[in-house]
């Protein structure tokens, strides 16, 4: 079978996660915990990174620094994961959620506007396949309404918007390193904070509501009881695997991209014939090769490709169920048609795509495109 996705290891993993265990520090906020986060804060100018154990968890993060209350409002596209939305409903909030673009499945910003009310108090863009949102639209109008904008980078490591690294330009960002993205840890993430007015109050967070953090810098000399928050830092043992992606994410990335234009290439007249979209670049935003997509004509046709694919070993999966039609909200929601976020929901299809798949094996796989 050619896996939808296989995770990459470096080599360096258990190395790195031996070295941790030796140290005899193996909890939280130690060294390798530190040099992730400050290489990350070189690398794509993030005013302050915090490692954690997941995206879901740095949304959570995002969602008490917003101070996100029962009644408050937060605009979301449907089609995106759970997590994007349960980060706030968890803190109370009332989730509108606003439809996709025509072409592709990021949050179409001419619709935002119409959404906000007096009780809105962020909007959260998810950049999805790491292919940049509108983002001088969405902090135009945010600035505007006074909204706090929170990225939803899971899929945008490495990836930019006119210039600008993605996480960067929001107040908050989160980012995923789940073994489904392009830097992993299994499971893990980052909250990165630009908006300095949060930086004091996501330590705390972090540490279970603690000024731990402060106390070992030597700002105060004990530590205690100061705010909400949860245990979100992940043990020096992920960071640790972590760091061994980070050392190799240029070359990760180029393979990546390397293997996306192939499939872009080769694709591309197929598609064409058989009235499939292929994933579009979008001006001002680059392509950080997270993901390849199609979408199909239709959910019929959609169903026809993965069953055929599967006869012939390639797992190609299908992606979202739009957040406002899912069980735990279609009561919930306001009741407005979302056909964007439908229409992705019905017909995209993901095609395998990791670092380890080798042209000839895209070749094999466009093949049995060509025989549906
Ligand atoms: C992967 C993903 C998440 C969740 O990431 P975890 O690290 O698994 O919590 C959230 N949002 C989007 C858009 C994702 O792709």
């Amino acid at each position: 079978m050619i896996p939808f996705n296989k995770p990459y290891l470096t080599g360096k993993e258990t190395q790195y996660i031996e070295e941790a265990v030796k140290s005899g520090k193996i909890s939280g906020n130690g060294i390798f915990t530190q040099k992730c986060q400050t290489f990350f804060e070189n690398k794509y100018s993030f005013k302050k990174v915090l490692l954690t154990t997941s995206c879901t968890d740095a949304l959570e993060m995002c969602a008490i620094l917003a101070d996100i209350k029962s009644g408050d409002e937060v605009i979301i596209p449907s089609y995106t994961f759970v997590s994007t939305a349960l980060a706030f409903v968890r803190q109370g909030a009332k989730v509108i959620f606003a439809d996709s673009c025509k072409n592709t499945p990021n949050i179409d910003v001419k619709k935002i506007e119409s959404l906000i009310t007096d009780k809105t108090r962020a909007i959260v863009p998810v950049h999805y396949a790491g292919m940049a949102c509108e983002m001088d639209e969405i902090m135009e109008i945010a600035n505007r309404y006074n909204l706090i904008v929170i990225e939803d980078a899971a899929q945008a490591i490495d990836a930019y918007y006119k210039g600008k690294p993605l996480g960067s330009i929001g107040h908050l960002a989160a980012f995923s390193f789940h073994e489904t993205k392009n830097i992993i840890a299994g499971e893990g993430g980052m909250i990165v904070v630009n908006d300095e007015r949060f930086i004091h109050r996501t330590e705390i967070i972090w540490e279970k509501g603690t000024n731990r953090a402060e106390f070992f810098r030597g700002e105060v000399n004990k530590y205690g009881w100061v705010d909400t928050g949860s245990s979100f830092l992940p043990s020096e043992v992920i960071a640790a695997f972590l760091w061994a992606q980070i050392e190799n994410i240029d070359k990760i990335q180029q393979r990546r991209l390397q293997i996306w234009k192939f499939y872009e290439t080769e694709l591309k007249d197929w598609a064409d014939l058989n009235d499939i979209e292929l994933i579009k670049e979008i001006e001002g935003a680059s392509n950080n090769a997270h993901m390849f997509y199609l979408v199909c004509k239709s959910i019929g046709q959609r169903t026809q490709l993965i069953n055929h694919l599967k006869e012939n070993n390639i797992h190609a999966v299908f992606h979202y169920i739009s957040l406002h039609s899912s069980p735990f909200y279609i009561e919930k929601h306001d009741g407005r048609m979302l056909v964007n976020s439908d229409k992705f929901t019905d017909r995209l299809l993901r095609l395998p795509m990791f670092y380890e798949l080798e042209e000839k094996t895209v070749v094999q796989i466009i093949k049995e495109f060509r025989n549906v």
